[in-house]
């Protein structure tokens, strides 16, 4: 069962009458914590014979076996026990080889780059993020977000008291010239005494825009002027179309800068299951982060950590086939809809993601409905991305090619086809 399976089903258990006494008590911060936008449209569609589910951030692949065969063949060593509550020796030596592979030696000034020092092994990207705003953030304080963003951003800032500021990023142009780009005014202007961090995603889930060299230097002059954290969750960094990689904050920063990475090996490898990650933080805050560890999760199962360390060492061919898999879809995708007037977009840079907005379509919630409904396609609704996922709807487009192809057919059949035209859907 899916995390949203799972939510849709307690859902009505949790507004029943008899939950209020057990609510009365809790802490605001947990209270006002946002649900997911999307288990909204998951309960509405999740029976649907024939529906094509895009509605979460993940692929349909399992993880390769000479991954799953390294965890397997840890348990039956008998490699059961607590461990480090930084990540095994092996493994953060693995993400050492990986960064400086896929990212060269970055920093200047005579600090070691990519020391396995500066790296945390987490229960997945999300507490690594978890850590990081802990580490910076409380009651009062505020933590930068630019919108679209991925929703969790907002629920782990709420969860620690403190308040995500919604900056909303600009949509322009038309046809195949519409981008996203940084309100970087508009973040500075937003910046105020209780201003602890920015959180940067780049590439971007759900836009796939990526920020550019430029924008990254801003973000971090910024940043230093104003003693900030950033907050850099690159996890699709390589998973881009036109590069290597995307541009990163080890581009520029140098060993005093107060930046914290948030890495996954959910995507690139395909173990969004196994809950494994890392951050990557000043090995001074070394400490701190076991803490942190220690007393949330204690630590990640070491087979696990044996799965993920493979993965770094040899799953090259992995993540590159997951990237062309990926773009044929992409492709095909902005072809047939580029063709439609009716629908506009930014064509992805990077993650595995298709946001776009039809014309006259005042919200992305009945939006998403109404694909469920008329389409046969599960998506994810803007509105949960923040003000700035306004009449948007999210497609995840990591999966087979069949399933992409009839979306595709769909998606032109419901828009009244190409070109856009009158027949279109009643909005
Ligand atoms: N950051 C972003 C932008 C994401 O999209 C995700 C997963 N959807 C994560 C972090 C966390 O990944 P995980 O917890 O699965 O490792």
């Amino acid at each position: 069962m899916s995390f949203i399976e799972a939510r849709a089903i307690l859902e009505p258990i949790e507004s029943s009458q008899e939950a209020e006494d057990f609510l009365r008590d809790l802490r605001p911060e947990v209270l006002v914590l946002p649900e997911s936008g999307i288990v909204e449209v998951f309960n509405y569609g999740r029976n649907r014979q024939g529906l094509i589910p895009l509605w979460v951030g993940e692929g349909d692949l399992p993880t390769p076996d000479f991954i799953c065969e390294a965890a397997t063949r840890s348990l039956a060593a008998g490699e059961t026990f607590y461990t480090y509550q930084r990540g095994v020796p092996e493994l953060r030596q693995a993400i050492s080889d990986y960064m400086r592979r896929a990212y060269g030696s970055p920093f200047i000034g005579g600090f070691v780059p990519f020391s396995p020092e500066r790296f945390f092994v987490t229960n997945g990207g999300m507490h690594a993020l978890q850590i990081a705003i802990r580490m910076v953030a409380g009651s009062n304080d505020e933590i930068l977000v630019p919108t679209p963003a991925w929703p969790n951003f907002f629920g782990a800032i709420i969860a620690v008291g403190a308040s995500p500021i919604d900056i909303p990023m600009c949509f322009e142009g038309t046809g195949a010239a519409c981008r996203w780009s940084l309100d970087l005014d508009l973040i500075a202007r937003s910046i105020t005494p209780r201003t602890r961090a920015v959180v940067v995603n780049s590439p971007s889930n759900p836009t796939g825009w990526i920020a550019t060299h430029a924008d990254i230097e801003a973000l971090l002059a910024l940043a230093r002027q104003h003693d900030l954290w950033i907050i850099a969750d690159e996890i699709y960094g390589r998973f881009v179309y036109e590069s290597d990689r995307a541009p990163s904050f080890h581009d520029v920063m140098d060993a005093s800068d107060r930046v914290l990475f948030v890495q996954t090996l959910s995507k690139n490898w395909a173990m969004t299951g196994w809950r494994i990650g890392w951050l990557e933080a000043p090995p001074e805050l070394g400490s701190i982060i076991e803490n942190l560890v220690q007393y949330s999760t204690s630590g990640v199962p070491v087979p696990l950590q044996r799965g993920a360390t493979v993965a770094l060492q040899q799953g090259e061919d992995t993540v590159a086939s997951q990237i062309d898999r990926a773009r044929v879809n992409r492709d095909l995708l902005c072809e047939v809809l580029g063709h439609n007037a009716r629908i506009s977009f930014a064509r992805p840079e990077g993650a595995f993601y298709l946001f776009c907005k039809v014309e006259g379509a005042v919200e992305s919630r009945g939006l998403a409905l109404q694909l469920v409904d008329q389409a046969g396609i599960g998506v994810a609704p803007g509105s949960a991305f923040g003000s700035g996922g306004g009449n948007f709807v999210r497609l995840c487009f990591a999966r087979k090619r069949e399933d992409m192809v009839e979306v595709a057919r769909r998606l032109e059949r419901w828009l009244g086809g190409l070109g856009g035209g009158s027949a279109g859907p009643n909005l």
